[in-house]
């Protein structure tokens, strides 16, 4: 271990912990334990029915301890004890989803016949088999740790993978939880292991790293392409779910009362600090004031606290640097003419806070439009039909999820198939289930978390021909 991180409680900017800064000889022992234990077998080749019962067994324990668990959460991230106790219980929802798959993921086969080299048919007996896919490198943002974490960990393990997993520095405290959880459910030793470091150091390192297999990673764009650069040595299988810039379509049919809680709950729950958050806010003209309006009431009638604070609603953001640049954004915009109907600055208290902010009269090459800010910042933006909201919707880098707001169930499906989004709500705010998987589109990242086909992602395909003439 070269040094230590020093880990702090957003809303009261107290220290609550350190932890180790891995260095490279402590990543190469982690990835050659998590190695030894895939070779060995001693996880993957267990009958599904063991491998199955660790991991019930696992959310039997998380399920038990989440009070524990979600004070951790709360106190690192800085979330409110509300939010963190749901973090901790779709955590586990998604643990007892991928539980469920354990041995019943199988490949197919059949007989064929084919046209052999010497001229006569041949025929063959053929069947795929799934394979784990290795050693997996797991790489999470501050962002609902634990949630992130296992939206990683319970596939890989469910597949039969080893794991190496790297929480963010900012919030390393519920992924060391995992660890001991896991093990006391009885996962054999060295096949989740939970190192803690910075990006650019540890991070790196697993990136990487020649003996990982695969990297699926959650965090920036940004990030995600110097890990397309660092992976390239070994042609690591790559997972990357990256940022966002997600728009909201509001017409003037849509059931308002519903739709503007909607949005500002897609908006800012978590604060804003979330991938998914609809902070472009695109809303027909003749509802436009009535909708910037209600916007900025929902913004104000929220309570700022932390986990000390048991009415708090909303949380601070994760970092003074972050706050910092949150305020950047917004007062370039107001530079450059945007409007702040509500919020726009740091609240004068202790904690890295930042009031709810909805903008107006912004323009499409503003940081606030182009821009994932994560923070409680939304603007506001009129357009008059269908086919304008669309492309400016469409205007950005990200694809990663959008919603629309009408009661018109054709115009609902015209423009959810025009959106370019992984994810997309119709008369909803960020629904989320196991079962449905999420793409990034675009620059919002590569392959697919959640539902089965997440779970594909942890397995490599063989095909198998067996000749029968
Ligand atoms: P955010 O914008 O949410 O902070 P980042 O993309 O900066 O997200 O970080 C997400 C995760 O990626 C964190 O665990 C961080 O330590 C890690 N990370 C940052 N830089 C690198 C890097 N160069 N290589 C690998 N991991 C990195």
């Amino acid at each position: 271990m070269s040094d230590t991180i020093a880990v702090f409680n957003p809303s009261t900017e107290e220290q609550i912990a350190e932890v180790p800064h891995a260095d490279q000889a402590t990543v190469d022992a982690a990835v050659a334990r998590a190695r030894e234990t895939f070779e060995s077998g001693v996880w993957r080749r267990l009958p599904a029915a063991h491998r199955a019962e660790v991991l019930f067994r696992a959310a039997e324990i998380i399920k038990r301890r989440t009070e524990e668990l979600a004070e951790i959460e709360a106190r690192d991230n800085g979330m409110n004890a509300i939010a963190a106790q749901q973090i901790i219980k779709v955590a586990n929802e998604m643990l007892i989803y991928y539980a469920g798959w354990v041995g019943k993921i199988h490949g197919e086969s059949a007989n064929l016949v084919s046209d052999g080299l010497l001229g006569h048919f041949e025929e063959y007996h053929t069947f795929t088999q799934l394979e784990p896919v290795g050693v997996v490198g797991l790489i999470i943002p501050w962002n609902g740790p634990f949630f992130i974490a296992m939206l990683k960990v319970a596939p890989a393990l469910a597949a039969g993978c080893s794991a190496v997993l790297k929480p963010a520095e900012e919030t390393p405290l519920s992924a060391l939880k995992l660890e001991e959880i896991f093990r006391e459910a009885g996962l054999p030793d060295g096949v989740l292991n939970v190192i803690t470091g910075h990006g650019e150091t540890t991070g790196a390192a697993l990136t990487a790293h020649p003996d990982v297999d695969k990297i699926a990673f959650t965090g920036s764009t940004e990030v995600g392409r110097l890990i397309v650069k660092a992976s390239a040595g070994n042609l690591k299988r790559l997972t990357l779910e990256l940022g966002g810039k997600s728009p909201l379509i509001m017409f003037d049919d849509a059931n308002l009362d519903k739709a503007i809680m909607g949005a500002g709950m897609g908006l800012l729950a978590g604060s804003g600090q979330n991938c998914s958050c609809t902070s472009r806010i695109y809303v027909q003209r003749k509802i436009y004031h009535q909708v910037v309006e209600g916007l900025a009431a929902f913004a104000q009638m929220l309570p700022m606290g932390g986990y000390e604070d048991p009415t708090s609603v909303l949380g601070p953001l994760i970092s003074e640097k972050q706050r910092t640049r949150v305020h950047d954004i917004v007062t370039e915009g107001v530079a450059r003419g945007a409007e702040v109907i509500t919020g726009g600055k740091p609240l004068d208290r202790r904690g890295y806070f930042y009031e709810a902010t909805i903008i107006a009269n912004t323009t499409p090459d503003m940081r606030l439009i182009k821009e994932e800010i994560f923070g409680p910042v939304g603007s506001v933006i009129p357009f008059d039909d269908e086919e304008e909201a669309i492309a400016a919707a469409n205007d950005t880098h990200y694809g990663l999820a959008g919603a629309i707001w009408t009661e018109n169930l054709s115009r609902a499906h015209r423009v959810a198939n025009a959106l370019r989004g992984g994810q997309i709500w119709v008369n909803s705010a960020l629904a989320a289930d196991p079962s449905m998987p999420i793409c990034g589109h675009k620059q919002s990242g590569w392959g697919g978390e959640r539902g089965k086909k997440g779970l594909e992602a942890y397995f490599n395909t063989k095909s198998v021909y067996i000749g029968l003439t």
